[in-house]
């Protein structure tokens, strides 16, 4: 596979394994070109969008289901699969039906999966997980339980309660790889409330997550300038002071570091508390791996990436950024 910087989806809208060096270094797909899900501060979507328009000037910007001819008939496939790095595998309905065939052929090659949604676990999505668990690994995304924060800032992701029942339906999986919830990205001075860190982590724990994934929003400087008119944002987006360093390197807006780890620390004492471990995103801000909190290439951390590279010769799983 090219590990070579690529420009993500192809002209031709096919939807196929690609080795992406901005999402942890890892190997992605895509089932749609933007993402239905239109979240206030995703940076990815936006991004693929405007590349592919670059080539493509007649394109509207709208969320395209992408062909999946091209990956059935690869015949090799990485050890790893991040589902998915730009849109959401559970966007909508179409997008589903392509996810279901993505997943159970990728695990008919035993290829592991890490699977990050908003969206709703459907009985087709979980009977595929269930024919191979061990080699899925689970990040349900769920901020806030705040139902009026939910609608302006991820309008047409699933609800809180909708998120919260997937874990209890994935937590019924016996032997998935991991189950976690990923509270991610907060919005600081809006989601770090103690009440609401403590509803998400205590339902998150209740219903059969085992961790949680903590981390702060990073926003281009276009979004931050819309956000500081926005009466409900703006206490967010003022806190927003610092370019961060990312693993991408692109000029992303955070909290300040000592700030970022303040915050974290009493996150991860809120998340102790009611009894459910927390790590953090290493490539979100690089300077966190500096720190004592868990980072989240695991599930693919270096040591798994190494015994996955072993079982996998010709594919190449970088661990520099691991060290
Ligand atoms: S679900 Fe993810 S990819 Fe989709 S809009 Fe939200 S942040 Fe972006």
């Amino acid at each position: 596979m090219d590990n070579k910087i690529n420009w993500g989806i192809t002209k031709d809208l096919q939807a196929d394994i690609r080795y992406e060096p901005n999402a942890c270094k890892n190997y992605v797909m895509d089932m749609s070109l933007g993402c239905p899900h239109h979240c206030l501060y995703c940076i990815f979507s936006p991004l693929e969008m405007k590349a592919y328009q670059l080539q493509n000037p007649d394109y509207k910007e709208e969320t395209v289901l992408l062909k999946l001819d091209r990956f059935l008939e690869r015949e090799d496939f990485p050890p790893c699969v991040y589902l998915s790095y730009s849109s959401d595998p559970l966007g909508n309905e179409d997008i589903i039906k392509s996810t279901i065939t993505v997943v159970n052929r990728l695990l008919e090659h035993n290829v592991n999966i890490l699977f990050v949604s908003k969206g709703i676990f459907t009985d087709g999505i979980l009977e595929a997980f269930a024919k191979k668990p061990e080699y899925i690994h689970v990040q349900v995304d769920v901020t806030s339980a705040d139902q009026y924060r939910n609608s302006i800032v991820e309008p047409y992701a699933a609800s809180y309660e909708e998120r919260m029942n997937n874990v209890k339906k994935l937590a019924s999986i016996k032997g998935l790889g991991n189950l976690n919830v990923r509270i991610d990205p907060m919005l600081p001075n809006i989601d770090d409330q103690p009440e609401n860190i403590k509803k998400v982590a205590g339902d998150a724990l209740r219903l059969g997550a085992t961790e949680v994934i903590a981390g702060y929003v990073l926003v281009t400087g276009t979004v931050k300038q819309a956000w500081m008119k926005n009466e409900f944002l703006r206490p967010c987006a003022e806190a927003l002071s610092e370019v961060t360093p990312t693993i991408s390197g692109q000029q992303l807006f955070s909290l300040p570091f000592d700030d970022k780890l303040e915050r974290l620390t009493r996150v991860e004492q809120l998340c102790k508390e009611v009894g459910i471990k927390m790590a953090c995103c290493g490539c979100k801000d690089v300077r966190l791996k500096q720190t004592d909190f868990e980072w989240i290439c695991h599930p693919f951390n270096r040591q798994m990436r190494e015994k996955m590279m072993k079982e996998n010769p010709g594919y190449v799983l970088e661990t520099e950024h691991l060290k």
